[in-house]
């Protein structure tokens, strides 16, 4: 028994913060790419999309997901596609193009269907990812033109504005895509509608960034994209720090509680000994549900609101915690495996130091097939 709970109240305040940092004239997309960030596309895509200018995804199944929730927001559609992905697409979805080849495949699609999907170019400025260099814009723009579609924007994704203090690098990107606006809008004779560049860390630090249109993913769901940016924002503006409101809840329930005598040990590998007796909360969730394996012996959990350590390995599907120090645990007692109950709280940044990764892994990766659940702030119980 697992449930995940998604709070509207969070998202909302999460959303009202972001607008109130952002240029006032600057578009909003929330980000809903790996369902969500793990948080559940439709209980987000819910919540959010009232809220928002326009949804981001990486592919055309998220954006025919979001149409199927009823959902007519212009939806961005950011990653790479083959030609029968597109046909799931509809003219309210733009698309993020960097080569020849995917123009092409737009306008056959054109050709058969009549949809005319929108393209932004995606332009190269140092991250070395998807992106046109500069010098062969004009000849996507044409390709645009011969293939009957519009060029309805440009935009930049930038290489390390997380994970720094210096931001020279980021300045110089931005110098750059400044540099392929102009060339985008001498190959056209006009100057796209939407010019974007920003994710959450330039949204959150760089006005410069803003333009027409800001692409935010990890802070919409409450997260700060690095240590780094939130100490940027700080030297930025003192040490008054904007509360983001983490938005999701993880819950599961006590599986059983034994005893575990002093000297035996716990779980594969033998990898804990029970120093004293002990008293052993078993909990059906593990790796295979997004709890990452390497938290074994590492993290811990809150159950009755107290800290809990892992202890052992955590299986695929099942996980041991110490409730020794935790009176009366019982079957069914309800147990948070990241989020806050009462003044304790596991984060998302807290589990992604412990396993070496980042708060945006941790989110990702948690199971689509766990249930989430809308809930209004963030208290309610399974
Ligand atoms: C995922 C993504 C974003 C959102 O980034 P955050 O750091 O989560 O705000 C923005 N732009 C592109 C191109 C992305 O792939």
């Amino acid at each position: 028994m697992q449930q995940m709970d998604v709070s509207a109240r969070a998202l909302r305040h999460n959303i009202s913060v972001l607008r109130g940092v952002l240029t006032p004239a600057t578009r909003l997309a929330a980000v809903v790419k790996a369902n969500a960030y793990g948080h559940g596309l439709s209980e987000v895509v819910q919540v959010v999309s009232e809220l928002v200018d326009w949804l981001a995804v990486h592919t055309p199944e998220e954006a025919a997901a979001i149409r199927a929730l009823g959902v007519a927001k212009p939806i961005l559609v950011m990653g790479f596609a083959m030609p029968e992905q597109l046909r799931l697409l509809d003219d309210g979805c733009h698309l993020v193009v960097s080569s020849v080849e995917v123009v092409t495949w737009l306008g056959e699609l054109r050709q058969e269907r009549g949809v005319a999907i929108p393209v932004h170019l995606k332009v190269e400025t140092g991250t070395n990812r998807q992106g046109v260099r500069s010098e062969n814009i004009p000849e996507l723009c044409t390709a645009v033109q011969r293939a009957g579609l519009q060029v309805a924007g440009v935009a930049m994704h930038f290489a390390n504005i997380e994970d720094t203090l210096e931001h020279d690098f980021a300045r110089e990107q931005l110098e750059r895509f400044r540099g392929a606006i102009e060339v985008t809008e001498r190959a056209l004779g006009h100057r796209p509608p939407w010019i974007h560049s920003a994710c959450s860390a330039a949204a959150l630090l760089f006005r410069d960034a803003d333009f027409t249109l800001a692409r935010v993913g990890i802070s919409l769901y409450g997260h700060w994209p690095s240590r780094e940016t939130r100490l940027s924002w700080m030297l930025e503006h003192g040490t008054e720090a904007l509360e983001l409101e983490p938005v999701l809840t993880w819950r599961t329930v006590v599986g059983q509680v034994k005893r575990v005598p002093a000297g035996e040990t716990v779980g594969y590998g033998r990898s804990w000994r029970a120093l004293r007796d002990t008293v052993l909360a078993v909990l059906p969730v593990g790796y295979a549900d997004g709890y990452p394996r390497a938290l074994g012996n590492r993290a811990r959990v809150l159950v009755q609101g107290v800290p809990a350590p892992v202890v052992g390995r955590v299986c695929m599907n099942i996980m041991m915690v110490d409730v020794t120090d935790i009176p009366g645990v019982r079957v069914g007692d309800p147990v948070v495996l990241l989020g806050r109950e009462g003044a304790e709280a596991v984060t998302a940044e807290e589990l992604a130091s412990l396993s070496g990764t980042i708060n945006y892994e941790i989110l990702a990766r948690l199971s689509p097939a766990v249930p989430r659940r809308v809930v209004e702030g963030t208290r309610s119980r399974p």
